[in-house]
C-alpha cells in the first residue's frame, strides 16, 4: 500500500474559490509524488463566525444541537468545493462528512471529543485511488447527532484521521510559514523553528502562541504523529515540525516566548491559615467549571494568622467568579477579593531548561532590568511564566526574547496587526 500523507487547510487557505484551486495544486503535488492522500478542511475564511452571528440573529442562545447541526455545514461546503476543483483538474477525489467518514464522538455538542474512527469508508475511497477531502471540526455520535468540537477544531480532526489511518506524516496548512520563537508581530526579527517538541509546542499553545489547537498537539503527542506546520502559499518552506524530544535533533534551553492576555487574577485575602480553605475554595470553583491557571498561597502572617491565595482564571469567567464571590467570603471566613485584570503572563519555554541552571535567575533578571515587576511567579519542568502588568507585556517579550538571543537576521513575513 502507498504511503498515506494527510493534508490539512485552514480556513484563510480556502477562503475563495481562487485559493481552493491553489490548494488543489498543492494536494496535486503530494498526489503526484505517488502517495495517498487524505485531505482536511475547514471552512472558507470567516464562515464559522457569520454562522455565528446568524445564529444569534435570531435566538441569543440557541440549542447547543441546532448549533452544531448549523456550524457543521461550513467544512461542508469547502470540502465539496476542494473535491470539485481536483476533479476539473481531472483526478479522482471524493467529499465525505463526518457521518461518512465515521468519525465518531461523545455526545457533546459544540466541544465534542473524537472516540473513534472507523475507517472502512475512508480506506475504500482510498484503494480505488480517490483524493478523500474530509470535513474539519465535525463529528457524528453513535445514534447519528452531528457534533463539533470546539473553535479550531479541524486540526484535531487532522491528527486523529492521520493517526487512525497510520499516516506516514500530517501536514497543516495555514497562512503562517510555521512556528516561531515568538509573535513576529512584537518581535520583528522572530525565527521561524525548524523543529519544536510536542510538550514545547502544548505550553506555548497554552501561553498564547495561537498557532495549533491545544487538543491536536496532544492527540500527536500521543500517537507519535510528526506535524508540519507550513504555508499553503509558499510551499516550497517546509515550515516546522513538531516532534517527540527524543526524535529532535538539537535542545536549545529556551525555544520560545509567549504573551497570555487572556487571565485575570484574583487575590482571596486574609483567609484563616486553617486546613481545608484551599481545598473549599478551589473545589468551589471547580463547581462551576472555572479552571485555574497560576496559584500561589503567600507565607502564613503570625500575627493574624492568615494568608493570602492569589490564582488566575481565564478573563471569560470572570462573572462566574463574580457570581460566588461573596459565597466564598463567608465559607472562608475572609472579607477582601480583589481582581486584577490588567495582567499579562509572560512565558518562557524549553525542552532544555530542565538541566541548566539559571535560566529562570536570567528571565528575572532580564524583567528588573527593564523596569518590569513581577506579581507572580510559577514553572513547570520546561516552562517558566511571570505575571506582569499588562501595559508591560510586549516590552516583556521583547528583551526575553533578546536576552536569550532567539532572534534572527531577516525580519518576519506578518499577517495582520496585533489587538491593541
Ligand atoms: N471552522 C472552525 C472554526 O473556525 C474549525 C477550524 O477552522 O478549525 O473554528
Ligand atoms: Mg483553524
Amino acid at each position: 500500500m502507498k504511503n498515506i500523507i494527510v493534508q490539512k487547510f485552514g480556513g484563510t487557505s480556502v477562503a475563495n474559490s481562487e485559493k481552493i484551486k491553489n490548494v488543489a495544486q498543492v494536494i496535486l503535488k503530494e498526489k503526484n509524488k505517488g502517495n495517498s492522500v487524505v485531505v482536511i478542511v475547514s471552512a472558507m475564511g470567516h464562515t464559522t463566525d457569520q454562522l455565528l452571528k446568524l445564529a444569534d440573529e435570531v435566538n441569543t442562545s440557541p440549542n447547543p444541537r441546532e448549533l452544531d447541526m448549523l456550524l457543521s455545514t461550513g467544512e461542508c461546503v469547502s470540502a465539496s468545493l476542494l473535491a470539485m476543483a481536483l476533479q476539473a483538474a481531472g483526478y479522482k477525489a471524493v467529499s465525505m462528512n463526518a457521518m461518512q467518514a465515521q468519525i465518531i464522538t461523545e455526545k457533546a455538542y459544540n466541544c465534542a471529543r473524537i472516540i473513534d474512527i472507523k475507517t472502512d469508508n475512508i480506506l475504500k475511497h482510498i484503494n480505488n485511488d480517490e483524493i478523500v477531502i474530509i470535513t474539519g471540526f465535525q463529528g457524528v455520535t453513535d445514534d447519528n447527532e452531528i457534533t463539533t468540537l470546539g473553535r479550531g477544531g479541524s486540526d484535531t480532526s487532522a491528527v486523529a484521521v492521520a493517526a487512525a489511518l497510520n499516516a506516514e506524516r500530517c501536514d497543516i496548512y495555514t497562512d503562517v510559514e510555521g512556528v516561531y520563537t515568538t509573535d513576529p508581530r512584537i518581535v520583528p526579527n522572530a525565527t521561524r523553528l525548524e523543529e519544536i517538541s510536542y510538550d514545547e509546542m502544548l505550553e506555548l499553545a497554552r501561553v498564547g502562541a495561537n498557532v495549533m489547537h491545544p487538543r491536536s498537539v496532544e492527540t500527536a503527542k500521543q500517537y507519535n504523529i510528526p506535524l508540519r506546520v507550513r504555508s499553503s502559499f509558499k510551499t516550497d518552506n517546509l515550515g516546522t515540525l513538531i516532534l517527540g524530544v527524543e526524535d529532535m535533533e538539537i535542545r536549545r534551553t529556551v525555544t520560545g516566548v509567549a504573551a497570555d492576555l487572556s487571565q485575570l487574577r484574583i487575590v482571596v485575602c486574609d483567609v484563616p491559615d486553617v486546613p481545608g480553605n484551599a481545598g473549599k475554595l478551589f473545589d468551589r470553583l471547580a463547581k462551576d467549571d472555572i479552571s485555574v491557571d497560576m496559584i500561589i498561597q503567600s507565607y502564613a502572617r503570625k500575627h493574624t494568622n492568615t494568608n493570602d491565595i492569589a490564582f488566575t482564571i481565564d478573563k471569560k469567567d470572570l462573572s462566574k467568579v463574580q457570581a460566588i464571590i461573596d459565597e466564598i467570603k463567608q465559607e472562608l471566613g475572609c472579607n477582601n477579593i480583589l481582581v486584577d485584570d490588567n495582567i499579562a503572563k509572560i512565558s518562557i519555554v524549553g525542552a532544555g531548561m530542565i538541566d541548566h541552571p539559571g535560566i529562570a535567575a536570567m528571565m528575572f533578571k532580564t524583567l528588573a532590568a527593564n523596569d518590569i515587576n513581577i506579581k507572580m511567579i510559577s514553572t513547570s519542568e520546561i516552562k517558566i511564566s511571570c505575571l506582569v502588568n499588562e501595559k508591560y507585556a510586549k516590552e516583556a517579550v521583547k528583551a526575553l526574547h533578546s536576552a536569550f538571543d532567539l532572534g534572527c537576521d531577516e525580519i518576519a513575513e506578518v499577517k495582520g496587526t496585533l489587538p491593541e
